[in-house]
């Protein structure tokens, strides 16, 4: 087992001091582990600051709409998040009276929270000794055991749960979690750890045998699916203001409460006779011939999803009549900061340079 007296002292010497290291605010905490499950510090940090500047308190945060809550997760991604958050703090609220639950077992019942965050919270917050294993932690172990079962597998989250476990014994469970996460972050790092400064390196097998390439074993990624989306961005010039029409993401698909454009799907690289051909422009713009070779081209990379988009900018002189309905919806392009967008339609603006961020 790694030697917990050491790593200890090494985390007390050496952590970063990022903000939610300094406090045992259960709410100050919840809102770090769950920025930082799919970003990284550097990226999170702002965020962080920002939300909780604007929802101090987990009332503050139940109270709020969810569309104020989606502006400021804003660029984040994974937008699940932002709503699993405002929706455990609307629980909180209602089952525990404004009061986050002290125990894994009554947190992970929360929307958005897993094993990992629940642990991680009653851990740091109320010395609960329960095992926090992310991506940095299981690193660690793998390498220090050389440990043979792949990456997120059962074999090697048991082993983790067990040597944290253990390991946290005689120590606050918090800082046990916190010091192994810093570890894998900064000293055993995915590439060139540096093993040198690793407070456990005596006792580490794959240090030892020098395998820490090999550890920990990845496991078989399944390749991003393509997806193709042709954009209808259709503008109108009034006269005192230049209209836009957006379109709510809805439930069961990605990036659910935000708002992007009209949008045509197809299963393959798209034509122009498949825009033409679709029901959404020939019930919008049966006059208008599209040329995608005319459209601006985007390719936005998520993680388990590849999308090639064509933005077709059409200005008419009247939005046609059936527009602004429940599914779209019609609004002064000057308005644009006052609604959320996933980071590809950002792109798309930044580059026709349309302002959509509010001034600071
Ligand atoms: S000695 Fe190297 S491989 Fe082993 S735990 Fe430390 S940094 Fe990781």
């Amino acid at each position: 087992m790694p030697n917990t007296h050491l790593l200890i002292s090494w985390y007390r010497r050496s952590y970063r001091p990022l903000p939610w290291r300094q406090t045992t605010d259960p709410y100050l905490i919840w809102i770090s582990e769950i920025i930082l499950q799919q970003t990284r510090v550097n990226q999170g940090n702002p965020y962080y600051h920002r939300f909780i500047e604007r929802f101090p308190t987990v009332i503050a945060l139940a109270s709020a709409s969810e569309a104020d809550v989606m502006m400021q997760w804003q660029g984040l991604g994974y937008y699940s998040r932002a709503r699993n958050l405002h929706k455990a703090a609307q629980t909180i609220v209602a089952k525990y009276n404004g009061q986050i639950p002290e125990t894994s077992a009554e947190l992970i019942t929360l929307s958005g929270i897993g094993p990992y965050t629940a642990n991680a919270v009653a851990s740091i917050a109320f010395k609960e000794p329960s095992p926090a294993i992310d991506g940095n932690v299981m690193r660690v172990i793998a390498r220090y055991f050389s440990a043979d079962d792949v990456i997120n597998s059962r074999g090697l989250k048991k082993l983790c749960d067990n040597t944290v476990r253990a390991m946290m014994k005689d120590h606050h469970p918090g800082d046990v979690n916190q010091a192994l996460m810093e570890l894998g972050a900064m000293i055993c790092r995915p590439t060139t750890p540096l093993c040198n400064e690793c407070p456990i390196q005596p006792g580490c097998s794959s240090f030892r045998t020098g395998s820490q390439a090999v550890y920990p074993v990845p496991a078989k990624r399944a390749k991003p699916k393509n997806r193709y989306f042709v954009y209808l961005v259709l503008t109108s010039n009034n006269l005192s203001s230049q209209d836009i029409i957006l379109k709510k993401r809805t439930k069961g698909d990605i990036w659910q409460g935000l708002y992007d454009f009209p949008l045509i799907e197809t299963t393959n690289v798209p034509t122009d006779s498949d825009v033409y051909k679709s029901s959404l422009w020939t019930s919008l713009l049966p006059d208008f011939q599209p040329a995608l070779s005319h459209a601006t081209y985007l390719k936005h990379q998520l993680t388990h999803q590849t999308l090639h988009c064509w933005f077709i900018r059409q200005t008419a002189d009247l939005i046609p009549d059936g527009i602004d309905n429940a599914e779209y919806l019609k609004i002064p392009i000057d308005l644009l900061h006052h609604y959320p967008f996933p980071r590809l339609i950002q792109r798309y603006f930044d580059q026709k340079q349309i302002k959509s961020h509010a001034d600071n």
